[in-house]
């Protein structure tokens, strides 16, 4: 039975073990957190609970194709969002609602973008095109070198060609009247780590598969019950987690990684070692490798660092729903300065989750759980984070103003976890939230590989290797990973 280490219990980590498991392989998974989960975890405090990271997923299916493969029904029960989320513009006490249904959406917007139903139909079925017609071929594929890649790119039908030299921005823009709605659309260009203003238009396919693919759902109990349910099934196939260990050199190695050595300078050894770490920096901080050393690092484009709070408040807030975005003016000056200022931001924009709306168990009779998120730039644009409480008091007071509901006077219990902590806690690079962007040239075969370039039991997986970031996107890397070991030790016992 071939023996297998896995550095981190992320998503992508344990749905590797999962698969893997199942198969026969004999695996312990090492973790440096005091929880599984990585980025998909749980905060704990004075009575209240909140998902520490993600709080909405897309793609579901996959989470299906995922149990489904190990033989087990999946335990996960899905709620979707509807409607996906609520959007606060600065100047606008009344918040717009994104519904997937576009005759409401047209209703909710008939003083701003006439005929929206018709517009927002003919752009999500440009998009639609393209996501199937990448689906399959790019996103699920593992690629030995960049001429299989680009060989596979050329089978795209070349009608999305213009899609490429295009970008987001210019899309939208021609698409709707209204800056509202164009922002509305643009938004996800900020989960890739680039702004509307320079991703390119394929990008697009996120609005597909928010407002027509599969849609947004939330998780019944808490994101964290997927770790949950996975962890029990682990547990099952006698899968062995050891907490508290973080990775830190390589010992023995001739060809093959033989053995990772972890803080205490206790050696692991196994056939086959996969990293959950991230895929960039593991190269160059673990390995050592010269094209991932932290100035190589430095220079590839790293999505956004998370500036999150968490709230525990006495009563209700009536104004917020489970998923609310507040947006500032100024849209275009706060894209191009948002990723490299070294400053706070003194009109932050921010995502607002509250889960107590929908789980009553995650907060105290009576009380709501408030998780804020705000995107900010990295460490190697702000290193000094201890004025986080500045910023935090700014969003909360800002909150408190646009909701009509004074936080501070009614606040129970409150976190903070500036980029510098999310870095420390789970080893993201400089803070990145979602890792390597999805620029062109940081995508399909010229993504960091799954399969090392050096050790030939190496491997990666998650959110900067292939395919990408996100939870799905995380949940078929493993499964393309998966699909790398199996054909590497298809005819070795
Ligand atoms: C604030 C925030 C909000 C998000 N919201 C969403 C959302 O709503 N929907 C969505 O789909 N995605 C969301 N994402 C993205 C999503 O969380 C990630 O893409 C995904 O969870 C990444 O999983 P992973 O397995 O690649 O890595 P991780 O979750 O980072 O797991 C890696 C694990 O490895 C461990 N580790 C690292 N280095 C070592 C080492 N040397 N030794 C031992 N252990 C190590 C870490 O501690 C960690 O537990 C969000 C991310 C953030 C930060």
């Amino acid at each position: 039975m071939k023996k297998v280490l896995i550095i981190g219990s992320g998503l992508g980590g344990l749905s590797t073990a999962l698969r893997l498991a199942k198969k026969g392989y004999k695996v312990t998974i090492l973790e440096k957190h005091h929880r599984a989960g990585g980025r998909l975890n749980l905060i704990e405090q004075d009575g209240f609970r909140f998902d520490m990271g993600p709080s909405f997923m897309s793609m579901t299916y996959e989470l299906d194709e995922l149990f489904n493969s190990t033989g087990e029904k999946n335990p996960i029960e899905l709620e979707e969002l509807d409607p996906l989320y609520q959007v606060f513009f600065e100047g606008n006490d009344k918040p717009r609602l994104i519904y997937k249904d576009l005759q409401k959406l047209e209703e909710e917007f008939k003083d701003i973008e006439p005929n929206l139903a018709q517009k927002v139909e003919e752009y999500l079925t440009r998009a639609g095109h393209f996501f199937h017609d990448t689906e399959d071929k790019v996103v699920k594929s593992n690629f030995n070198n960049k001429l299989e890649y680009i060989l596979k790119l050329s089978r795209v039908p070349l009608k999305h060609l213009p899609y490429l030299f295009k970008t987001m921005w210019s899309e939208v823009d021609k698409t709707f009247k209204s800056e509202e709605m164009k922002i509305i659309f643009s938004l996800v260009a900020f989960f890739l780590g680039s702004t509307p203003f320079q991703t390119p238009a394929i990008y697009s396919l996120l609005n597909y598969t928010e407002m027509r693919h599969n849609g947004y759902w939330k998780v019944k109990g808490g994101m964290y019950k997927m770790v949950e349910e996975i962890l029990k099934i682990l547990d099952r196939f006698g899968v062995k987690i050891v907490y508290n260990t973080e990775i830190v050199g390589i010992g023995n190695s001739n060809g093959k990684l033989n053995e990772v050595i972890d803080q205490n300078g206790n050696r692991w050894s196994a056939d086959i070692i996969i990293s959950n770490s991230d895929a960039a920096s593991f190269r160059g901080n673990i390995l050592g490798r010269k094209d991932y050393r932290e100035e190589k690092l430095d220079k590839m484009h790293w999505t956004l660092a998370p500036f999150t709070i968490y709230l525990g408040v006495k009563g209700k807030v009536d104004k917020l729903t489970h998923h609310n975005y507040f947006l500032g003016s100024n849209f275009k000056g706060y894209a191009d300065t948002i990723f490299t200022s070294s400053i706070n931001p003194q009109k932050p924009y921010y995502y607002v989750n509250v889960l107590s709306k929908s789980e009553e168990s995650c907060a105290p009779e009576g009380c709501e759980n408030i998780y804020i998120l705000c995107p900010v730039p990295d460490l190697r644009y702000k290193n000094d984070w201890s004025d986080k409480e500045d910023l935090a008091s700014n969003i909360i007071s800002d909150l408190s103003n646009r909701t009509g509901f004074d936080i501070e006077s009614n606040l129970i219990t409150k976190k903070i976890m500036a980029p510098d902590d999310w870095a420390k806690s789970l080893n993201l690079y400089k803070g990145s939230g979602l890792g390597l962007a999805h620029d062109i040239d940081q995508v399909g075969a010229f993504r960091p590989r799954n399969k090392d370039e050096e050790f030939s039991n190496l491997y990666y997986v998650g959110a900067s290797t292939t395919p990408g970031t996100g939870l799905p996107m995380v949940i078929i890397s493993s499964k393309l990973v998966t699909e790398r070991i199996e054909k590497d030790y298809a005819n070795i016992s």
